[in-house]
């Protein structure tokens, strides 16, 4: 019998599953959506039938239904031997990947109240999952484990200490697993250890955040207390003065409709007024729709922006690396945001940049430029199946 990690990545309204061989190889993915909407479905990937869910179908009925539709389809010939939990925040409690137990799911429901959306999401998933496989050591990978190492200088905010040391209100950093597999690509594909190397790693999907890596260890990222600050998102504002909540407290706008705007309607979204998918806003923008061009001239601006801060946490610049569906597709992208940073040394290869097709990873720079810029995609689930792995592996042994 074949040993396979299952890797299971709750969103708040999405559940996904990825499997994986022994080598890490994807064996299957699976995914439903909508959860807890009237139009809940799920399907495996690959296969053209819509399953559909009870309207508003929980994230454990989804679960039971894809795990049901693996094994169906002969895809889960057995319980798989780890599996592997996204979880969002883990705040100063999680410096690693750690094997669950009830403490772990404890501490997990303890830093809820940063994640609000997301760790009650990823906790059902987990419960879901051991009540199906109760057999199987199971593994939680946090998105801001990988941040623990941030200095106090780039962690804390200039607030009252006291908000810090009662609250924990401090920058967390999120997308750390994607950023800690651009460290090692990086490393690999210039030949060096992730020990020696340092990156500025630029994450651009529906959420972006950009991280300095100094010698393999993150020092500084956009994100903070939550993943809202930082660069233009989809549909999140990122940094914006928090003097605007009073502001519009007086034009009678509360604080939690303000929030909600910040976070569902800002970004690329707000700013085009027509979409949050970089894509379409690229084609609304060939096709002269101004306020879409601005959107992307605001994407940019911000994150070159952002590129010339992480410097100041590096004394040796081996790569930039985009990724994330945007940093990994969009060629323009990448060259209005490079347009901001000749001053430093940035240049870009036009051919090398606009060269499409499969890979797994390529330098993108001109032969002039000061430092090397890289296109890596990234491959959260398959961080999350090698630790998954591992810990399974010294469960096994301990
Ligand atoms: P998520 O954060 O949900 O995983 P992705 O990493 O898949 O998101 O990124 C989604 C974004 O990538 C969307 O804005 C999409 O339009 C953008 N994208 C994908 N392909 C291209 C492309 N060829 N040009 C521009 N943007 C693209």
């Amino acid at each position: 019998m074949e040993d396979t990690v299952l890797v299971v990545n709750c969103g708040s309204s999405s559940l996904k599953l990825a499997l994986f061989d022994d080598q890490h190889r994807k064996l299957a993915s699976a995914l439903a959506e909508r959860l807890g909407q009237k139009d809940a479905f799920a399907r495996v990937e690959g296969r053209e039938e819509i399953i559909p869910l009870d309207p508003g179908a929980s994230h454990d009925q989804a679960l039971n239904t894809l795990v049901a539709a693996l094994r169906d389809q002969g895809l889960m010939a057995s319980a798989p031997t780890a599996i592997g939990h996204r979880v969002v925040h883990g705040g100063e409690t999680f410096r690693e990947a750690v094997l669950l137990d009830d403490d772990v799911m404890d501490a997990i429901e303890d830093c809820a109240g940063l994640a609000p959306l997301h760790n009650p999401v990823n906790l059902s998933g987990i419960r879901a999952t051991l009540a199906q496989f109760p057999e199987v050591p199971q593994t939680a990978v946090f998105d801001t484990a990988f941040h623990q190492t941030l200095p106090k200088r780039a962690f804390l905010y200039a607030l009252p200490e006291a908000w810090y040391r009662d609250w924990g209100i401090r920058r967390y950093g999120f997308h750390g697993t994607s950023h800690a597999f651009m460290a090692a690509e990086a490393a690999r594909l210039l030949g060096k250890t992730p020990a020696t190397t340092s990156i500025i790693s630029a994450h651009l999907g529906n959420g972006c955040s950009i991280t300095a890596i100094r010698d393999g260890i993150s020092v500084d990222t956009s994100m903070g207390l939550t993943p809202l600050e930082g660069l233009v998102m989809g549909t999140r504002s990122g940094d914006v003065d928090p003097g605007l909540f009073d502001f519009l407290r007086s034009k009678g706008i509360a604080a939690d409709e303000v929030h909600r705007v910040l976070n569902q309607e800002s970004g690329l979204l707000g700013l085009s007024g027509q979409t949050n998918d970089m894509r379409s806003l690229c084609e609304l923008a060939d096709h002269g729709h101004e306020p879409s061009q601005t959107a992307i001239d605001v994407f940019c601006f911000r994150l070159a922006r952002y590129v010339g801060a992480m410097m100041a946490s590096l004394s040796q610049l081996d790569a930039l690396v985009f990724t994330g569906g945007i940093g990994e597709n969009s060629a323009r992208i990448r060259a209005e945001t490079i347009n901001h940073l000749k001053l430093i040394g940035f240049e870009l290869s036009h051919d090398l940049n606009k060269h499409h097709g499969e890979f797994s990873g390529r330098r993108v720079e001109s032969p002039d430029s000061r430092f090397p810029v890289l296109v890596i995609p990234t491959n959260e689930e398959l961080v999350i199946a090698r630790e998954a792995s591992r810990l399974a592996g010294t469960a096994a042994l301990g």
